[in-house]
């Protein structure tokens, strides 16, 4: 009888039993008359032992010898703790005596890169940034396939212990998103991503043919999901979909294609009651992730090593001000009505942690001519708006503001934008039959794992980036 086992349930406690296990070689190394082989499978290593003997033939040995890497093949045998450390990449207690050995699958094609190296340990974080970078332009322009193989070969790069809890801890993102606001009585909406015209406008919008009229691709759920909250009487709804933005350079924050996590919700008397619900998630998440990801968290730091994100709870709030002020008082030029630049960001993310012990913060109450022409202006300074931002290390995760209710104004507030009401009629319209007060906000998923686990390159949070240059796998 065959008794399957998970790689990472092989543990000293099955000492002596008979298991079959199934992953890939990561690699093979024959000694003498016998040979060693490491198993791998999702986030665990198995280091699986042959020699010659009882239950091993010298074919066997042979067989197993000659398997190319990345085969995927089951073993059985009998779990034993060896009495010295094994001197392989795996710091694991126990290992494999082979009874027997078969390749379901053998892998075909040579491989672009060594697995070994995919999981190299990084020393020199800003070193590391080339490996994931996109292709130089003039490379692309050449036809060439490009130099960064690890993305070429996303399904090999995605092997790695690292990458597979980088995933499992963005899933868990999303799950612990949708668990918080379901627990909030908030709807899960699905709202459509081609979309007329050029309606949110500016330049970074992909554009499509649909059926002869022009049409676009969202880059956010923004409109629909004001439409379903404050028009559609829905008062509390969520959304975690694909967001496009022709975004058309390189950063190493920037995708044209992610996921955003979006919220909308009607409020009673201030826009705090939104600011009061995401800092309540945000530190949801970030809790659910240390307390169930600790394995996850582990692999990711055996080989991107990275300290804990500070954060607190009740989350550290600022004005636009106040954090003008700060940069100020650090002796660096920041207007009170001009948008900060990303360098400006990260420098006050450096002030706030010097200052208040923490790398996850908010600022509300952003300049006006800054943000979206939805967004609430404030009641007491016509220049200042009901708008935040939040930051995790330096860096933006989220947008959101009160938004215009009255339709009036909301098409007052479009014209002065130089948006045509034209374009945007039917988000008009929908506010003309009556529209609850309401605000939210949009996180991007990403940006959020990259930060928190303090990766230097959104495409290593991304499971196959769109970038400028980039559209396969
Ligand atoms: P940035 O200033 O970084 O360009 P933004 O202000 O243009 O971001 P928003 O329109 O406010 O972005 O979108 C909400 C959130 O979506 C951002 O806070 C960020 O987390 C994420 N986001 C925005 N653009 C991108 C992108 N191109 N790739 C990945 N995530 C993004
Ligand atoms: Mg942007
Ligand atoms: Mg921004
Ligand atoms: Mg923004």
């Amino acid at each position: 009888e065959t008794v399957w086992t998970e790689l990472n349930q092989v543990t000293p406690a099955l000492q002596g039993k008979n298991i079959t296990v199934r992953g890939f070689v990561q690699t093979i190394r024959v000694v003498g008359k016998g040979v060693f082989c490491l198993l791998r499978s999702k986030m665990s290593t198995l280091q699986v032992v042959c020699f010659e003997g009882k239950s091993c033939s010298s074919a066997m040995i042979k067989y197993i010898g000659a398997l190319p890497a990345e085969s995927v093949v089951d073993v059985t045998g009998v779990v034993s703790c060896p009495e010295t450390p094994i001197e392989a990449a795996t710091q694991s207690l126990v290992e494999l005596q082979v009874t027997s050995f078969h390749a379901v699958v053998k892998s075909q094609a040579a491989l672009p890169f060594q697995m070994e190296d995919a999981c190299q340990k990084v020393v020199d974080r800003e070193a590391d940034v080339g490996e994931y970078f996109e292709d130089a332009p003039e490379e692309v322009a050449r036809g060439g396939v490009g130099r960064h193989l690890r993305l070429d070969y996303r399904w090999l790069d995605l092997r790695t212990p690292a990458n597979q809890a980088i995933f499992r801890i963005e899933s868990m993102v999303g799950q612990l998103f949708r668990e918080y606001l379901v627990s909030q009585n908030f709807v899960e909406i699905h709202t459509p991503k081609i979309i007329g015209g050029a309606s949110e406008g500016g330049s970074d919008v992909f554009t499509l043919d649909y059926f002869g009229r022009p049409a676009c691709l969202a880059m956010s759920p923004q409109l629909h999901k004001q439409m379903t909250a404050a028009c559609s009487g829905f008062e509390r709804v969520f959304e975690s979909g694909p967001v496009f933005r022709a975004e058309d350079s390189n950063t190493r924050r920037h995708l044209c294609e992610f996921t955003g996590l979006d919220l909308e919700m009607a409020i009673q008397e201030h826009y705090d009651e939104v600011l009061q619900v995401l800092c309540d998630l945000f530190v949801y998440i970030f809790d659910g992730i240390n307390e169930r990801c600790a394995v996850e968290l582990e692999r990711v730091r055996e080989q991107y090593p990275f300290q804990n994100m500070k954060y607190l709870n009740p989350v550290l709030k600022l004005t636009y001000a106040e954090g003008c002020q700060l940069l100020r008082d650090a002796g660096i030029a920041q207007d009170d009505y001009e948008d900060l630049s990303t360098e400006h960001e990260k420098k006050l993310g450096d002030i706030v942690l010097q200052k208040y012990g923490t790398e996850f913060y908010f600022m509300d109450k952003y300049p006006l001519s800054v943000r979206p022409f939805y967004t609430m202006p404030d009641a007491e300074n016509p220049k200042l708006s009901n708008s935040y931002d939040f930051f995790m290390r330096g860096q933006e995760i989220l947008s959101g503001a009160q938004r215009i209710h009255e339709p009036n104004l909301l098409e007052e507030r479009a014209t002065a934008h130089g948006i045509d009401s034209k374009d945007i009629e039917s988000y008009l319209q929908s506010f003309r039959h009556g529209a609850f007060p309401h605000g939210g906000g949009g996180i991007g998923l990403e940006r959020v794992v990259m930060l928190f686990l303090n990766l230097p390159n959104i495409r290593q949070t991304s499971w196959f980036p769109r970038t400028p240059n980039r559209l396969a796998p």
